[in-house]
Order: C-alpha cells, then structure tokens, then sequence
C-alpha cells in the first residue's frame, strides 16, 4: 500500500531556517513555505483541507507568529490545524504563552532533526487518532469514552438528575507532547494507566471520558462537606488518579454548576481555570470559583454580542475634553468607547476593549471610533460650530492590517475632515516587535497633518532615550503619575520627564486630574494639557456638543 504523504506549512522568514526544515523534512513530506504571517495565512486558507501540520516562526516581520496563533485559533475551519511554534529564544514563559493561544508544541532553534522529525510524526499521529476516535464511542487507547459520547451521556444524566447536584472534574498531564517524544508509543501507558486510574476511583452514577489529547473528563455527583472536608476528599482523588508519580498532573474542579448551561461551555471554563496553575509548581489542583465563573460568563457573553452591539448602536463613542493647564481653555478631547444598554449592566472598556484586542474585534471597533469621530466633527462644522482635535485610541492589531492607513485617509475624505483635526493615540507597546509597519504608518499618517499621542506614558517600559526615535507628537503622562504627585520626590521626577520630554519639542498632556489642587501643580510642572473628571468626565456626543458650543464660542 502506498502511505498517504502529509503536508506541512512552514512559516518562516529566515531563508536559512527554511533551508535546514527542507533538507529535514522534504524526504518524508510535502512542504509548502511562506515567508511572513500573511503570506502564511493567505496559504493556510487555500490549502486548509490539504494541510495536516504548521511549524510556525514566532519572530516575523509583517505579521508575527503570536497573531498568526490568534487567527488559526479565532477560525473554525483552521483552528483543528495544529501548529507547532519554532523559536530562538528561550524565554521561559514563551512556550506557555503559545500554548495557551493555542499551539499544539514547540519546538526550540537552531533546530534538532530527530526532535523535529519525531515531533511532527507524533503530531500527525496523535490528530489522526483523535479525529478517529470521535467517531467512535470508546477510546480504543484508554477504554474511556471518546469526547463526543461523554457529551452525550453527561447531557442525558444531568437531564435525569435535574435535582441533583453534579461536579466537572477535568485533568491534565503537564508536558505530555513531551513525555511523547521522549518514550514514543509507551507513553500511551501512562495516559491508559491514568484511565484505569480514573475509572476505579470515581464514586457511582459518575462518567468519564477523553476528552483530548492527555486531557480527561469526569461528570460525577458533587462531593458533600465543609469547603476543607470537600477539598480534602479532592485530593484524596487526587492522589488516587495520579498514578505514575513521574508525571506531574493538573487538575481542575467545576461544582455545582448550573445545568441548564451548555456542557461544552462549562468545561471551556474548567480547561481555563486549569490553565491558570498550569505553570504553577506549587498548586496541583483548583477550583473554579464563583468570581472566575462570572467573569468567564461575562466574558462569554462579551464575545457573543459585540457585532450585534456594533450593528445596534449600542457601541457609541463618547468624548472626553482637554483644556490648557495654564489658563483652561479647550483644546482637544479623546473618543472612549462606551457599550450602553448590555443585558449585563455596566461593562468599562477597560473589560471589553482586551477582549476585543484577542479575538480581533478591536480593528472593526477602532474603525467604527475613527469613522464616528469623523462624523461628529462634520456635523458640528456644518453646525457652524468651532471644534476641536479629536485623538482617537489605537491597538496594536490596527497596524497589522495592511490597509490603516489607506482607511484612515478615506474617513477623512469621506466626512471632508482636516487632518490636523485628528490625532492617533498609541502606546508604547505598539513599538515592540512590529516597529518598523507601526513607524511606517504612523509616519504616513503625520505626513498627512495627524498628530500622534503616545498614550499611557510612564506605565510600560518607558525608555526616555528611545523617545527621540518615535514618530510622535505628543506624549500623555498617565494617571499614575497624577496619583503620585503628593510626594516631594515624585515631583522632581515628574519635572524631569517633563522637561526632558519638551526639550525634544513634543507636546505634552497630564491625564486623570480630577482636582484643583492637582491642576495647579501639573500646570507648575509645565505640562500643555489637561485631561480629567477636574473639567469633565467622558461626555455623549450630544452633551459634548454642548460643551464644545460653551467653551469655544
Ligand atoms: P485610556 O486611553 O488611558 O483612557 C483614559 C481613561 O481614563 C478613560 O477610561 C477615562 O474615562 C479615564 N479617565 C479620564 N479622566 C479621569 C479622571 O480624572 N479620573 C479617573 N479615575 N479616570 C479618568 P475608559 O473610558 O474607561 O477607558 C479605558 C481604556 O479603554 C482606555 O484607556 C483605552 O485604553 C481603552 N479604550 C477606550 N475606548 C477605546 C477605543 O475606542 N479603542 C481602543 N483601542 N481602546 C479604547
Ligand atoms: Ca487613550
Ligand atoms: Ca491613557
């Protein structure tokens, strides 16, 4: 019989590297090669029925491994596609951070060849029989059930035993793809001992099943006591599954849950609770608790209806003014994002805005802000009111799509808006990894008259010597240094930032002032601009119009 050969797509920008992976693997596979994130990603959505592996580079130019993961993982179609990362550094939370956006191993540089090959061979291995399995209902290599007859027979208990009180119960083997290409097929052992394991120390009425991978699953009735009695008997569990004392097992409890919520869902939330001790050495076992629950149902819900939020108009922009610290006259303001009218009560942006950065919502809602603040200043302007600039807030996954600032240019032409009307807040953290598109783009757009506002100066990793290099304009102290002002000391270092930032003829703005007291010594410390509640709190369009009519007319 002829053996099937399998594809792999290589995502790399090192012509080297890509050298050594062909003289590795080309024997055994097909390969496919791209040289950055996008051109990966255009390959992997041609292919994505052909390709059954991605060894993917983490350090790109154009668009970088860690946004390539969130694509892969935000995908439904991709997303079964499992990704091997390849790096060069060996930062020791690198791996963690790849796994949890969703890599399958890693792989470190320069590259071992028998490392290499065995991991791409186990990886092949271990998703055939996964997808297998699924079809099937036992698991032939645990004899526990497969996932998807756990999920039925665990939705038909729970439906029985409506009235009873059921617990999840998840673990997980820490570093199996290891222990995979160190021991190759005995290491299957361990994973079959782990599930006889299981089986005999679970109470009646209980089930369990593989639910990927080293991970298992149990639905079993909740254990009664005191919370420590109740702990207690978890370890007790604890120490019963984990059998083979070599290997370190997580594992994660979910009580009492509600029934009527969708199982997948639930565990999603147990297998991110049990993420968060993964690479903690010290904690074997937790618990989802109820704080965690709410937020990931906050979370959940966030995720399901930003677009309709979007379409509805329940996302408004709302804007938040700055005055001259010497003699408050108006000067500008900032569009912050407000989701009104949720099913959840209130939701800052400070809660929806990251979510948005990691499912990639971020770059429709950010052009949603632009095109608003746009909007608003045309309808003022034919209002025949006198306006000010107006900085609209970015992220970094703005200036990894190509065409920001094609899009910014045709918001202005759109709305007949003068760009020295709009400025662009960034932060420092854009600069890393991608700085040569961000600084492309960003010099683009100030060769047009939009000015950039370097957001949130003072709480990253401020180099004071690296800010002469920045295509910016304008730097806006953030609120903690306000908050410290009290102290002789932070104000001697507050004065230096401030003079040292002016001495490289860049604007400045203090934000978060909210008395007077403050806004005396920020304007003593020669800072430009004020932003903060002392003058006014984020206002709806319609009352800052008013507000603009007030203090410019
Ligand atoms: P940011 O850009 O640093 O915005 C300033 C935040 O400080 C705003 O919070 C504002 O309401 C708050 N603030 C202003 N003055 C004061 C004050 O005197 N005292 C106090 N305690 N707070 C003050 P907000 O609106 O909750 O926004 C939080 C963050 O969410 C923003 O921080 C920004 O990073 C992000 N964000 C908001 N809208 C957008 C958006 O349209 N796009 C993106 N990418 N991010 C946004
Ligand atoms: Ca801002
Ligand atoms: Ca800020």
């Amino acid at each position: 019989m002829i053996k099937k050969r399998h594809t792999l797509l290589i995502i790399e920008d090192n012509e080297l590297n890509r050298d050594i992976i062909d003289s590795i693997l080309s024997d055994e596979y097909d390969l496919l090669f791209a040289n950055n994130g996008l051109e990966g990603m255009m390959l992997l959505r041609e292919h994505a029925n052909k390709i059954n592996v991605v060894l993917l580079d983490i350090q790109m130019p154009v668009m970088d491994g860690y946004q390539v993961l969130e694509e892969i993982r935000n995908d439904e179609k991709l997303c079964k596609i499992p990704v091997i990362v390849t790096t060069a550094t060996d930062r020791p939370d690198e791996e963690e951070v790849c796994l949890d956006l969703g890599a399958t191993d890693f792989v470190l540089k320069p590259y071992n060849q028998k490392v290499v090959i065995k991991r791409v061979r186990n990886i092949i291995r271990l998703k055939e029989s996964t997808t297998a399995l699924n079809e099937i209902e036992v698991d032939t290599e645990t004899g526990l059930l497969s996932r998807n007859a756990f999920l039925h027979y665990s939705s038909e208990l729970l439906k029985k035993n409506n009235d009873t009180d059921f617990s999840l119960v998840m673990t997980d083997i820490k570093g199996f793809s290891n222990l995979l290409t160190k021991y190759g097929d005995s290491a299957i052992n361990i994973l079959k001992n782990e599930a006889d394991a299981i089986k005999s120390a679970i109470p009646e009425n209980s089930i369990a099943g593989r639910y990927y991978h080293d991970r298992f699953i149990v639905l079993m009735p909740s254990l009664a006591g005191s919370n420590t009695a109740r702990k207690e008997l978890y370890e007790d569990l604890y120490e019963k599954i984990r059998k083979d004392v070599k290997i370190t097992l997580k594992m994660g409890v979910f009580e009492n849950f509600d029934h009527s919520f969708d199982l997948v869902s639930l565990i999603e939330i147990l297998k991110d609770s049990l993420k968060s001790i993964k690479s903690n050495y010290q904690q074997n076992i937790c618990f989802v608790d109820q704080e965690f629950y709410n937020k990931m149902e906050r979370r959940n819900y966030i995720e399901q209806s930003m677009e309709s939020a979007l379409k509805e108009r329940k996302l408004e922009v709302y804007f938040q003014p700055k005055h001259r610290a010497s003699d408050g006259k108006l000067m500008g303001a900032e569009t912050l994002m407000r989701w009104n009218r949720s099913d959840i009560g209130f939701i800052s942006p400070g809660e929806f805005i990251p979510i948005f950065e990691q499912t990639g919502f971020v770059v429709e809602a950010d052009a949603f802000a632009w095109d608003e603040t746009c909007r608003y200043l045309r309808l003022w302007i034919d209002k025949g009111i006198n306006v000010v600039p107006i900085s609209v807030n970015t992220s970094r996954l703005d200036y990894t799509i190509k065409n920001f600032n094609v899009r910014l240019v045709r918001s202005v032409r759109e709305f007949r808006i003068d760009p020295t009307l709009l400025h662009i807040e960034v932060t420092e953290s854009l600069f890393q990894g991608l700085s040569q598109d961000a600084n492309r783009i960003l010099e683009i757009c100030r060769a047009h008259g939009v000015k950039v506002e370097l957001d949130d100066f003072g709480t990253g990793y401020s180099s004071l010597h690296s800010l002469a290099e920045l295509p910016i304009d304008i730097v806006k102290f953030d609120q903690s240094f306000v908050r410290k002002l009290d102290e002789k000391r932070e104000q001697l270092v507050m004065k230096g930032c401030v003079d040292l930032v002016k001495s490289l003829d860049l604007s400045t703005v203090a934000e978060g002032v909210e008395t007077e007291e403050s806004r005396q010594l920020i304007a003593s410390l020669g800072i430009d601009e004020i932003q903060g509640y002392y003058f006014s709190k984020p206002l709806p369009a319609a009352e800052f119009e008013e507000y603009l009519i007030k203090h410019t007319c």
